[in-house]
């Protein structure tokens, strides 16, 4: 099951914790809106409350009134294609011998069936196919035996994959990332406690400060009165494996993930855009909200180096439509989009336009895009693309479709700009990913990129033998080298 969640956990000194938890999961609503749930603790015992939907409509009043306590976790649950329910709404809750437990996921693990087999062995049983609930069971039973972060250490162990967790143990929070960094999760101070979450922008909409990312392999405790908190540096990886999507698409524009700004970066990756294949056109406009930073960094490059080209929102978005994404037929996915984007007819007519998005991943937008623009009267459409082609699937917490439904999974560029009817279409390479983050591309995951994947996923390559660094991620040889 992929999780692409939010996650949260906090503690404080004398106030109740669950509204700054329920405003912390609206900040992080874009990480998931299948389901959200918090657990508090009060210092005699564990409170739970997690629905399906929004935010906004998950709890009301009342809910929030009966989590009582000073410190406690939340998530939010990204929709999957099947299976909604409140079934594996998270926080996963446990009460067991030595304790209670409460765990929010975000990420994947690709040893989930191993694990589960073993502890089923041993006599647990399960009620939900999630690797949350793998995790919850097997940080149970290293705690009958063991002090707490020794507990956790022997979990991080045993589970592999990519994991954020933020875990209730009794009264007291923690904040446990995956010895690579797959997902984000970072470290704040309230004026009356401390504060981890999946995106620093959750830490500034309780007026906090962040403090800093916490490290791959760190698990962060915080004291149970608020007071303060601990680092364990319990895990080490060779490499990191940070996942470049969370910059390109998933995070928030205002957030800050491990010490790079995502709004730079997408306007830094539309500046690169534009460096690699910029084109003449009369007007260079967004998708929104997905391409707005990568177009503007676009046209910003280009008018720098004196382009006369307009900047225009030429593409209104209808608020009120669904995430076009989940939608399950083909048809229904192109229905969407028509609902969900209309042109502004001046802007268009007449004109050479350039559409900027970040991602193309079955095609359905720009395909979309490209018909509607050109039915509103433009005479040239060029797609650009701040990302690399989307051509193998995520077995580490982004919800993306399998290899079949890739466009690019086996087409070229060309063949896509075909498919879509673009006057012309061009991503960016995995290599100008690298150097805008500034990571090494061996520090990031690249595996929908490059097929290769920096765990071992069973029927896939691993990036780290035969393909370090990853294919095609490295710059060509220039001409006569
Ligand atoms: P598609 O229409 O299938 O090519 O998808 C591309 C559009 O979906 C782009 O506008 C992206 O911003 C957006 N997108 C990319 N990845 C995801 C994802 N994992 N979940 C939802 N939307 C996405």
């Amino acid at each position: 099951m992929h999780e692409k969640c939010g996650v949260v956990g906090i503690a404080l000194r004398d106030r109740e914790v669950a509204r700054p938890l329920y405003y912390s999961l609206y900040a992080l609503q874009h990480r998931g809106q299948e389901a959200a749930g918090i657990a508090t603790h009060d210092g005699f015992q564990q409170y739970d409350h997690t629905d399906t939907g929004l935010v906004g409509d998950a709890f009301d009043e009342a809910d929030i009134d009966d989590l009582t306590g000073t410190r406690g976790v939340g998530h939010v649950r990204y929709p999957t294609s099947g299976g909604v329910g409140t079934c594996c709404a998270q926080p996963f809750s446990v009460s067991f011998k030595s304790g209670s437990l409460a765990v929010s996921h975000n990420g994947n693990l690709v040893n989930t069936e191993a694990l589960r087999d073993t502890l089923a062995e041993d006599g647990h049983t399960f009620t939900t196919d999630a690797d949350t609930e793998v995790i919850t069971h097997e940080l149970a039973r290293n705690l009958l035996s063991a002090a707490p972060i020794q507990a956790i250490a022997e979990t991080m162990e045993q589970i592999h994959g990519s994991y954020s967790l933020t875990v209730l143990h009794d009264e007291t929070v923690y904040g446990i990332r995956d010895p690579k960094g797959n997902r984000p999760l970072v470290l704040g101070e309230l004026d009356d406690g401390y504060v981890l979450a999946s995106e620093s922008a959750a830490v500034e909409t309780l007026d906090g400060e962040v403090i800093r990312d916490v490290a791959p392999g760190e698990v962060i405790r915080l004291a149970t009165d608020g007071t303060e908190y601990t680092s364990h540096q319990l895990a080490t990886a060779e490499s990191a494996a940070h996942c470049f999507f969370e910059y390109v698409y998933f995070a928030r524009p205002d957030s800050v993930i491990d010490g790079r700004r995502v709004y730079e970066v997408r306007r830094d990756l539309g500046a690169r855009l534009w460096e690699q294949s910029g084109i003449d056109t009369d007007v260079v406009m967004p998708v929104p909200d997905s391409g707005r930073a990568f177009a503007a960094g676009y046209a910003g490059a280009a008018q720098d180096e004196g382009a006369d080209v307009e900047f225009a929102e030429g593409l209104m978005k209808n608020r009120y439509v669904g995430r076009t994404f989940i939608m399950p037929t083909q048809e229904q996915r192109e229905r969407a989009v028509r609902l969900k984007l209309n042109p502004i007819k001046h802007t268009v007519a007449g004109r050479s336009v350039t559409i900027v998005d970040d991602s193309i991943v079955r095609g359905t937008t720009s395909h979309q895009l490209v018909d509607i623009v050109r039915d509103a009267g433009a005479e040239a459409v060029h797609i650009r693309i701040g990302a690399p082609p989307i051509a193998a699937p995520c077995y580490l917490g982004i919800d993306m479709p399998t290899r079949e439904e890739l466009i690019a999974a086996d087409m070229s560029v060309d063949e896509i700009e075909d498919a879509i009817g673009a006057d012309s279409l061009a991503y960016l390479t995995a290599a100008d990913i690298a150097r805008v983050l500034d990571f090494d591309s061996t520090e990031l995951c690249l595996g929908c990129v490059s097929g290769a994947y920096p765990y071992d996923i069973e029927g896939e390559k691993s990036d780290r033998e035969t393909l370090y660094p990853p294919v095609g991620v490295e710059d060509p040889p220039a001409e006569g080298d």
